[in-house]
């Protein structure tokens, strides 16, 4: 079996496979090598499923120096703050804040000695028949293989591939973001700060490094499509244009190349044809917006090499019972994504007074039950005990 990314989705289906006892290989584009990027909350089936591979110790050895979020206005003042334990609440159980790259290389750790990892490898050209795939990959190279899994990510080339260019399947939610990461900024190192103004957002907060944190901007946006690595700094600024709190000196230090991305959405009628299955952001990307991606992407990848092992020798009966599982989980996840993403950065200075009072009212323990309509229950799509389920005993 191939697996075309070594990214959260695909990295956990590898180790499932290996467990299921097959040769799984997996090829990615970048290189080896420790990442920068962005922060994560993994909690709910990416939890669970952490906890299923015995990586939770490691995972929370390494986690973000971050007690809280907090909503801050100009003159630094927190207006709101979402502590740890009505966090917890909200989520219906644990959950860990780590760096996206972090995530990777514990899994990548995981998979160390037991899958064959090919980097800066990717496949150039997929053609299927009924007994197999043959795959020739960028440097040339051709090997047959029963079953494709197209674990790339949001921008993926092998849905492009199996499915046709991505403006088909993608739902631009009107944000574009940026982050990268900067000195740690004294008074802010252990809190997650989000300063808002009317049609844009700052977000710094502290990594797993002392003396490194993420600076972060999501923006409402109507330019699409890829954002050429010469034009990103400028673009930012652009957006950014008279911006207050610590924005100023945040992009001062944006470096020539940012990680910038519009928030876009995947939406595919079907998630596998013939040996190829998709799996992660390349088939239900949510966007950041349902603060649920790299959990979904996990809980996707162990249950599509469980419906595997379960149909030993019928990759569609297995390909389809795993899509049944996820789908209905992403279409809503994608629906409240969308809404909260709007509630997140309001067009205007009207709509932002309204997220101040709102925010206000709801960051209590009184309105769990409304804060988890948007955030919490992620469990549920995996089979079996979780930590959720011991929660809702209690
Ligand atoms: C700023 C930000 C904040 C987020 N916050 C959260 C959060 O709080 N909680 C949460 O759960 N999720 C969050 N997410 C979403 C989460 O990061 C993604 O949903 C998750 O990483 C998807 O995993 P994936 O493996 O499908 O894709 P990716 O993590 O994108 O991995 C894809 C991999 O495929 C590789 N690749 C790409 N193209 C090819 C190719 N052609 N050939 C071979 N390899 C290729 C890439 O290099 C990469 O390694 C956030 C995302 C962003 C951008």
């Amino acid at each position: 079996m191939l697996v075309s990314g070594a990214g959260v989705a695909g990295l956990t289906c590898a180790y499932w496979l290996h467990e299921a006892g097959h040769t799984p290989v997996v090829v990615e584009r970048a290189a080896a090598g420790p990442l920068g990027g962005y922060g994560i909350d993994l909690s709910g089936s990416g939890y669970d499923v952490a906890g299923r591979m015995g990586i939770l110790d490691r995972l929370a050895a390494r986690q973000l120096r971050v007690d809280s979020v907090a909503l801050v206005d100009g003159a630094d003042r927190i207006t709101a703050r979402l502590d740890r334990p009505l966090a917890e609440k909200m989520l219906r159980g644990p959950y860990l804040g780590l760096m996206h790259s972090t995530l990777e290389e514990v899994l990548a750790g995981a998979v160390e000695d037991r899958v064959e990892i090919r980097h800066r490898q990717r496949i150039a050209a997929l053609r299927q028949n009924d007994d197999d795939v043959l795959v020739t990959f960028a440097d040339g190279t051709r090997q047959r293989f029963d079953v494709v899994v197209g674990a790339d990510g949001v921008h993926s080339d092998t849905r492009e591939l199996v499915f046709g260019p991505e403006p088909r399947w993608a739902r631009q939610l009107g944000f574009s973001m940026a982050c990268y990461p900067v000195p740690d900024v004294a008074g802010r190192t252990d809190v997650r700060a989000h300063f808002t103004e009317p049609g844009r957002q700052t977000v710094l907060y502290p990594t797993d490094t002392v003396g490194t944190s993420v600076a972060l901007f999501l923006y409402r946006s109507q330019r699409h499509g890829r954002i050429p690595r010469a034009e990103r700094v400028a673009r930012l600024r652009a957006a950014y244009q008279g911006a207050g709190w610590y924005t100023p000196e945040l992009l001062a230090q944006a470096p020539d190349e940012p990680f910038m991305d519009d928030l876009t959405q995947i939406e595919l009628p079907r998630w596998h044809r013939g040996r190829v299955v998709l799996i992660g952001d390349a088939c239900g990307a949510l966007t950041l917006g349902s603060a649920q991606g790299a959990s979904v992407a996990m809980a996707g990848g162990y249950l599509l090499a469980t419906a595997l092992a379960a149909h030993p020798g019928a990759h569609t009966d297995a390909f389809a019972a795993y899509e049944a599982r996820v789908r209905p989980f992403v279409a809503e996840r994608q629906r409240r994504a969308r809404s909260f993403t709007r509630g997140l950065v309001p067009a205007t200075r009207a709509g932002r007074g309204i997220q101040r009072v709102f925010t206000r009212l709801v960051l209590r323990d009184a309105a769990v039950p409304l804060l988890r309509f948007g955030f919490g229950d992620v469990s549920s799509i995996l089979p079996g005990p979780s930590h959720h389920s011991k929660e809702r005993q209690r």
